[in-house]
């Protein structure tokens, strides 16, 4: 069957293989991490993205993917033209860019936040005047879970949000006073052929993921077609193959999209129990050009991530329909080493094994 080389070897790369070694693949990831949690279910190939070598190899694959949207451009720009590689470049561009981000989402008539460019403490204090309090500033490249980002409440926090962003070039968004934050996955094929995953409620603490719910409670039928709308707008424009994540904020019954990722997603990892297909099987199938699988829910289920440490693997596995998965990462303060989903056919049964679940996790998680 096909051999698959994927950018990054994380734990998005090593739950790609653990979907994709069942249905005869065989899998080379580049990481310039030693030991990363893909490299137990494939190949790696440690080196930098960039390594001419490490391009080499990927360049002999049937198709390349990503699994980490940080990849260094020039890799995927460079692979490209010698292989198939998908998602395309231009959502990469893009998702790594939160100016590009959100005006490709203005210019989609997708609603997003306000937003001014800022690269001095100038047009930080121009852009604050036009936006005005409270509001938002956010490094442009490379912030993820929360990172390199500051709320402005009073004229006071601009000099500590300017050191906050290291005075890189940055955004100012006004800040969205949000019912609930939601997300929704869309699946295109190389053949055209489309899916969506029912919405899922998200629940933050210090900038990182640490909780789903699928479907979100009491989900809309406008809500659901509100998330398609703007993922096929966006897959539209970008010409767009694989998984795409999109997250949104809910406000007064309407959706404001803060952003999109490029590639499987930890807001779809309650998938791989909770669906009939996982979002990681169906980016493979998309990115093979084979037939999608059934999005729809198999059980109603809640996703966990186990942050900092690990915790009793005996008292999680007690729990009835609790499924544990580790990435094998050394446990290390706000770092994602895994996650449960735990499924419940009644809406009590679930709220009563995800408490449990959330003792058990208390003892250990920070
Ligand atoms: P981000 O890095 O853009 O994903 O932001 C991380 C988290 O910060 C989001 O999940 C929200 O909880 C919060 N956040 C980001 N942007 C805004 C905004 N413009 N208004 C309110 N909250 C925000």
């Amino acid at each position: 069957m096909a051999t698959i080389g994927v950018l990054g070897a994380g734990q998005l790369g090593r739950m790609l293989a653990l979907a994709g070694v069942p249905l005869g693949h065989r899998f080379v990831f580049v990481d310039p991490s030693e030991g990363s949690p893909a490299a137990a279910v494939g190949e790696q190939l440690t080196c930098a993205y960039t390594d001419r070598v490490g391009l080499e190899q990927l360049a002999r694959a049937d198709v390349v993917t990503y699994e980490f949207e940080s990849v260094p451009l020039e890799a995927a720009e460079a692979l490209a033209p010698r292989v198939a590689l998908y998602p395309p470049p231009e959502a990469l561009r893009i998702a790594q860019d939160r100016l590009l981000e959100k005006t490709c989402f203005r210019e989609l008539a997708i609603r997003t936040a306000e937003f001014e460019a800022v690269s001095s403490r100038e047009e930080l204090e121009r852009a604050v005047e036009q936006i005005g309090f409270p509001c938002v500033l956010k490094t442009r490249r490379m912030g993820y879970d929360g990172k390199g980002q500051s709320v402005l409440r009073t004229r006071g926090d601009l000099g500590l949000a300017w050191d906050t962003v290291r005075r890189e070039p940055s955004i100012l968004e006004s800040f969205v006073p949000f019912e609930r934050e939601l997300s929704v996955l869309a699946v295109r094929s190389r053949t055209g052929e489309t899916a969506f995953y029912p919405v899922v409620e998200n629940h933050h603490a210090e900038g990182i993921l640490r909780k789903t719910v699928s479907p979100a409670p009491h989900l809309t039928e406008a809500l659901q077609r509100g998330a398609e709308s703007y993922a096929t707008r966006l897959m539209d424009r970008l010409g767009y193959v694989g998984v795409l994540a999109l997250e949104l904020f809910e406000l007064g019954g309407g959706l404001v999209a803060n952003e999109f990722a490029p590639r499987v997603h930890n807001s779809g990892h309650f998938s791989i129990e909770g669906s009939h297909t996982s979002q990681f099987e169906n980016h493979l199938r998309a990115i093979l050009g084979l037939p999608l699988g059934a999005t729809g829910a198999l059980s109603p289920s809640v996703m966990l991530n186990l942050v900092g440490d690990l915790p009793s693997v005996e008292a999680v596995l007690a729990i009835p329909d609790a499924h544990l998965h580790l990435y094998g990462k050394t446990p290390r303060p706000a770092r994602k080493i895994g996650h449960v989903t735990v499924r419940a056919a009644r809406s009590e049964e679930l709220a009563a094994r995800v408490t449990r679940l959330e003792g058990v996790l208390a003892a250990t998680q920070k």
